[in-house]
């Protein structure tokens, strides 16, 4: 078999689509070469043979030695060198490359092939004395940490010791005889940490090299980088061989790295960084200050050291020059690797940059423009979840920071506000024009108006899918959840970390995007929603077919929502406009009372805000489809806790306090997820379902008399298992549009449709759909009802589950294809049979999820339905996943 694939003087064994077999850096090596840019020569050994290296117990393959030998012999004849030989001496350097680029593999080794006598001859050939031996300590300290196992203090300390006795700061001040003697004591160093001498064989290092290689890909580190990142153990990484050029031969050569554009900014301009008589990592390492590559960045950044357009202009037009080409090539932002050896500029690697999400939205803009790329390229260069960056307040890159404590990055964006730490504190103070940032141990469902009085939200305990995380996600609100260091005593109204005390009142700052708290307010970058994300937007949306829908229920959400681009409204949950002020002692009325006549009474009460409610969400959407979903929580969640609550709610209605006590203990339910709600209520009280379909109905005649443009509400009935009862339910919502159109003298179209989110409704999709008109996949009930778990509990163990590798999704962050995502084919499908034109939509919290849209578009449904912050990633993702 062939294990090694040669490049050099214009040619190579292999390309840049050979990434599997080659890795990143040996492949697009080859493909450097092959365009006749100025690469050394060397050869990859393929990630082929680490898969056989594992599998015949860390052995080779007999006929790896000689292919090695030939392809080394072939690098020395293009060098003009011969690998350990001291007449025309070639090094080389060992390099690992993985297909994907991954951290905790090993570091590459410069310079092999120095011993106590090459470097002599190397001195001799490059008639420079101190660079051999500059060349010859890095070495053994390259090769003593990452082959032999010696930790890199040890040399450092050395260094130190010496510089100090010498009297010298820089690296570039040691003199050849200093560097002579750091060396013995370098080798002295690794004979009493190993027991054995450095080793002077050549192909002994060079065998030692290609085997800690391959050994890395499974170290520790890697392994943990592999896990987090999907990456299968299977891939391996390849060993790249390369002839040495040399950065550190004086003052006519250097060392750099460079965007081909600004990662940080995605402006048009190249950008990086040099040192001069320096080697491999020395520009990143922080041991000098690297300089500018162009005289704009230099200007730009005030520095007084001069660029390399100044210091070497000819080096610096071919790199201009080769940038230009290989971005042409790639059509793609490069990241660069290159050496200049006495004035000649070799090339040492390319592959696309990482950039920032705002950056990568100017590339992809700019590059179509440039007609370098294709408007469905660009939009599929975008990761949609970055979007979520770009859409908050984020804190100045440049601001200080005064972190005080680390938790988990819940939801995205930057928020600053005094602390306070009750949800009524949050509102109260709201209410007051002020600004806050809710602090509590953790969240619950009771903390939802003090969670939108806020900011930003900051927990000390719970993880990403923890009630306060998921709902800051939903409600677009920064969050940081976890920061188990800090200390929070809401009696007292204090929370401390490390010796610091905050007081309630006190100005904290959150970041969401990486999990910080700050001390204090620090300057702000606000959102740019148009630009170069407009034009990605733009074009997503001609790509797309499925339409995006917004969850809401506020007006404030679903103009935000209409901002951020949504069609419709596709879920809105009638019970949150239960929770309000001026409404609750009604809804506990209702509840409460034990006959249809006192509920009615309550109900006429609810009526008109209800209707009031949705007048607002119908002229917003402005003919827009709009979802309501009828009542489906539990009735005992609106239930006064307090005693004085039921103290308010019973003189409200003229009853005993204690009578109502007994009716609230009635209601009480063991398990409220599988309880009495969804169509069961409307089942057990239709006159709830009557109600809510009136002032449905009675806005819709309304909005259309102010604005001309008439709503087709779609009425949706949660819960549904059985057919009868969405029959049951749907004959009450149908008499009443009768009414209302009669009085109205005013015909109107409506739809009635169902939530599939129970198996059984999914599997009789078909009967179901002889009465829906519409079928919205409620995904997280259908997750909780598929899967036998409750979402509330079930943080602990799927963690638990995923980290032992039985999950390997959180199936309420992605869907799950297989179980979850099989039930929703069945359903669409059914559905499909008995009605042609039944509309299909989602408004779980799946319709914001990219891996769960791209689901949703093979299974054709019409619209994914998401919280407003999600619309733009939402229509992105929508669009990748429709070419
Ligand atoms: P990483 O994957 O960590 O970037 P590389 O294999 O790219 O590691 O090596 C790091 C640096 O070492 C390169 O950027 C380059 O400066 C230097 N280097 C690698 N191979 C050579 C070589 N053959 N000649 C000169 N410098 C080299
Ligand atoms: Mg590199
Ligand atoms: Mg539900």
């Amino acid at each position: 078999a062939k294990w090694v694939y040669s490049f050099g003087d214009g040619a190579a064994e292999g390309r840049a689509g050979d990434k599997n077999l080659l890795g990143g850096k040996g492949a697009n090596l080859a493909e450097m070469c092959s365009l006749g840019l100025p690469v050394p020569p060397g050869f990859t050994v393929t990630t082929e043979l680490c898969s056989y290296y594992y599998t015949h117990g860390q052995s080779y393959p007999p006929e790896l030695k000689g292919q090695v030998e030939d392809a080394l012999a072939k690098v020395g004849e293009i060098a003009g060198r011969r690998f350990g030989d001291k007449n025309k001496l070639l090094l080389v350097s060992v390099r690992s490359g993985a297909r994907a680029s991954m951290p905790g593999m090993m570091d590459t080794v410069l310079n092999l092939g120095l011993n106590d006598d090459t470097v002599e001859a190397l001195a001799q050939d490059a008639s420079d004395e101190r660079f051999a031996w500059d060349s010859y300590r890095r070495f053994i300290q390259m090769y003593s940490d990452v082959v032999l196992g010696v930790d890199h203090e040890h040399f450092e300390e050395i260094l130190e010791d010496q510089k100090a006795r010498l009297g010298v700061d820089l690296d570039t001040e040691i003199k050849a005889a200093d560097w002579k003697k750091i060396v013995g004591l370098y080798k002295a160093k690794v004979e009493e940490e190993l027991g054995q001498p450095f080793p002077q064989d050549p192909q002994e290092q060079l065998w030692g090299a290609i085997g800690a290689v391959f050994s890395s890909w499974m170290n520790a580190r890697a392994i943990t980088y592999r896990r987090l990142h999907d990456i299968p153990e299977s891939w391996g990484t390849a060993v790249n061989v390369q002839a040495m050029v040399f950065g550190n031969m004086g003052e006519t050569s250097a060392t750099g790295v460079a965007f081909t554009r600004n990662p940080s900014t995605g402006e048009k301009a190249l950008y990086g960084e040099f040192l001069v008589n320096a080697q491999g990592e020395d520009v990143v390492a922080g041991i000098r200050t690297p300089q500018n590559i162009t005289e704009e960045a230099r200007i730009a950044a005030g520095s007084d050291q001069p660029s390399l357009q100044k210091v070497m202009p000819d080096a610096f037009n071919e790199f201009v020059r080769i940038a230009d080409v290989l971005e042409q090539h790639y059509r793609d932002m490069q990241d660069l690797e290159f050496t200049i050896e006495r004035g000649k500029l070799w090339m040492l690697q390319t592959r696309s940059g990482k950039r920032t999400a705002k950056a990568a939205l100017k590339t992809a803009v700019e590059m179509a423009s440039e007609g370098l790329i294709t408007q469905e390229e660009a939009v599929a260069r975008i990761d949609p979840a970055s979007l979520d960056q770009l859409l908050h307040p984020t804190i100045d890159p440049s601001a200080e920071r005064n972190v005080v404590a680390v938790g988990l990055p819940a939801s995205p964006g930057a928020a600053t506000g005094e602390i306070v730490f009750t949800s009524d504190e949050a509102e109260d103070l709201k209410k007051q024009g002020r600004k806050v940032v809710l602090v509590r141990v953790e969240t619950s469902p009771e903390d939802i108006h003090g969670m939108h009085a806020s900011e930003g939200i900051l927990t000390t305990r719970g993880g990403m899918t923890s009630h306060a995380a998921v709902v800051a996600r939903g409600m677009g609100k920064p969050c940081v959840s976890g920061a188990g260091t800090l200390r929070v005593d809401a009696r007292a109204g204090t929370m401390s970390v490390m010796g610091q005390t905050f007081k309630k009142g006190d100005i904290i700052t959150i970041d969401g995007s990486n999990g910080q708290v700050l001390k204090g307010a620090v300057p702000m970058l606000q959102p740019e929603l148009s630009g170069d994300f407009a034009a990605i937007m733009e074009w997503a949306d001609k790509i797309r077919r499925m339409k995006v829908r917004t969850n809401a229920e506020t007006p404030a959400d679903a103009r935000m929502a209409r901002s951020f681009g949504a069609e419709g409204i596709g879920l809105c949950r009638t019970e949150h406009m239960f929770f309000d002020e001026d409404r609750i002692i009604a809804v506990r009325e209702m509840i409460l009372s034990d006959t249809e006549e006192g509920r009615r009474k309550a109900l006429a009460k609810l009526l008109p805000m209800q209707r009031a409610d949705f007048l607002d969400l119908f002229e917003i959407m402005a003919g827009l489809p709009v979802t309501i979903r009828l009542l489906d929580p539990p009735l005992h969640e609106f239930l006064p806790k307090t005693e004085e609550e039921i103290a308010e709610v019973a003189a409200a209605m003229g009853v005993e306090p204690d009578k109502l006590r007994h009716r609230t203990e009635e209601l009480h339910e063991f398990n409220p997820m599988l309880g009495h709600r969804g169509c069961r209520l409307a089942v057990s009280y239709p006159e709830i379902a009557e109600m809510q379909a009136r002032a449905i109905f009675e806005a819709a005649v309304e909005s259309a008399r102010k604005t001309g443009k008439p709503i087709v509400p779609e009425v949706m009935v949660p819960l549904v298992g059985l057919v009868a009862e969405l029959d049951y339910v749907k004959a009450r919502i149908d008499q009443v549009a009768k009414d209302v159109i009669a009085e109205a003298y005013m015909p109107i179209d409506y739809l009635v449709g169902t939530m599939i989110e129970l198996p059984r409704a999914a599997l009789q999709a078909d009967k179901v759909a002889e009465k829906a008109e519409f079928f919205s996949f409620g995904t997280n009930d259908l997750t909780q009802t598929t899967f036998g778990i409750s979402r509330d509990d079930a943080a602990g163990f799927l963690e638990t589950y995923r980290q032992k590798g039985i999950i390997e999704q959180d199936p309420f962050v992605s869907i799950d294809v297989d179980g979850v995502g099989e039930l929703v084919r069945i359903a669409a499908e059914k559905g499909r049979r008995t009605r042609g034109d039944i509309k299909l939509g989602i408004c779980g919290e799946h319709g914001g999820d990219p891996a769960s849209i791209r689901f949703c578009e093979e299974v054709g449904l019409d619209y994914v339905s998401c919280s407003p912050f999600r619309v733009p990633i939402a229509r992105l993702a929508a669009a990748q996943a429709a070419v």
